[in-house]
């Protein structure tokens, strides 16, 4: 008797590839791009602030420096030695404010110890905040405005929307409540309608907290920290770990014994890292026209491709 291909019934996860929503991003990024250089008059320009010389700050500035080649977008490095005063980076930083020739300006982190976080925070323009941690931009997510996001859960959730994976009503749980990833990505899967849970390293019982939700998400710095047991079978992980182990990048997930268990999950590299990378270029964008315009109430426009009269 014949043997009939059965369909394919191979178990194993889809995995959430940011490579095809990244030629979405980089067409998007390409009109804006233009749109903006003939409303302005100038091409425009992002800056990286390093101060010092942190191995993980000069990493994220070259993948930063790759992409802007990519889609055109010019990167201006300012670098600060590494004494520098707290007062030496608020002084660099309101020049960069009223540069009108400088877009976007996104401070590399780590700082080193003797300068608090909080002077970036405080000095930046929300206009030029191509990152979305000033209290401006950060208040205007959590009340649902338009403002420039942090782009690493920003590009999470649109990468969930390319892959079709349902946010309303889902049951969502956050693993990891930093400025940039955690939070703010609970913030928005709330303002998409999911069910959120978010949990961090005081958590109880974070397998308790995970097992129920249909999106586990992970920003946590902690490579094998998701494994099958904390997910239920089928649901999507949503990884956002970039953690170097024995000369390889991982996630914070086992993705090896997930790929089996979850119904999707986000490759490391390839997933989430692309996109962010992407959202990044397309805020700096956003934010030129946040400058144009005095306001940051046009922004989300551009991630709709409407973009502004
Ligand atoms: P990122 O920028 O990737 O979000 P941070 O180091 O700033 O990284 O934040 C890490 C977050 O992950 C913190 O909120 C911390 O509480 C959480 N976290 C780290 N390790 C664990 C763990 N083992 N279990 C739960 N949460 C964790």
């Amino acid at each position: 008797m014949a043997n009939f291909p059965v369909a394919d019934s191979t178990p194993g996860a889809r995995l959430l590839r940011g490579a095809t929503l990244s030629t979405r991003l980089r067409d998007e990024i390409a009109a804006a791009m233009d749109l903006l250089t003939v409303r302005s008059g100038r091409a425009p320009v992002l800056t990286t602030v390093l101060v010092g010389s942190p191995p993980p700050a000069i990493e994220y500035r070259k993948s930063i420096v790759r992409s802007a080649a990519r889609v055109g977008l010019t990167h201006r490095p300012v670098d600060l030695p590494v004494a520098s005063s707290t007062a030496d980076l608020a002084a660099e930083l309101r020049r960069l404010n009223d540069d009108p020739t400088i877009t976007g300006v996104l401070v590399l982190m780590p700082l080193p110890p003797a300068i608090p976080a909080e002077v970036v925070l405080e000095t930046l323009s929300p206009l030029k905040d191509v990152d979305g941690i000033t209290p401006t931009n950060a208040g205007r997510l959590y009340l649902g405005l338009p403002s420039l996001r942090p782009s690493t859960p920003q590009g999470g959730i649109e990468l969930l929307d390319h892959h079709q994976i349902p946010i309303a009503g889902a049951r969502a749980t956050v693993i990891g409540r930093s400025n940039v990833v955690g939070r703010p990505l609970a913030i928005m899967l709330t303002l998409r309608h999911a069910t959120v849970t978010i949990c961090h390293r005081q958590t109880r019982d974070l397998a308790a907290a995970t097992q129920s939700a249909d999106i586990v998400a992970v920003a946590a710095g902690h490579p094998g920290l998701v494994t099958p047991a904390m997910v239920a079978p089928g649901a999507t992980v949503l990884d956002f770990g970039v953690n170097v182990v024995n000369d390889r990048v991982v996630g914070d997930a086992d993705f090896d014994a997930l790929a089996d268990h979850a119904g999707a999950i986000t490759p490391v590299p390839g997933g989430t890292g692309p996109v962010t990378a992407l959202v990044l270029m397309r805020n700096t964008i956003a934010a030129g026209f946040a400058v144009l315009g005095g306001t940051l109430d046009h922004v989300r426009d551009i991630e709709f491709d409407a973009l502004p009269a």
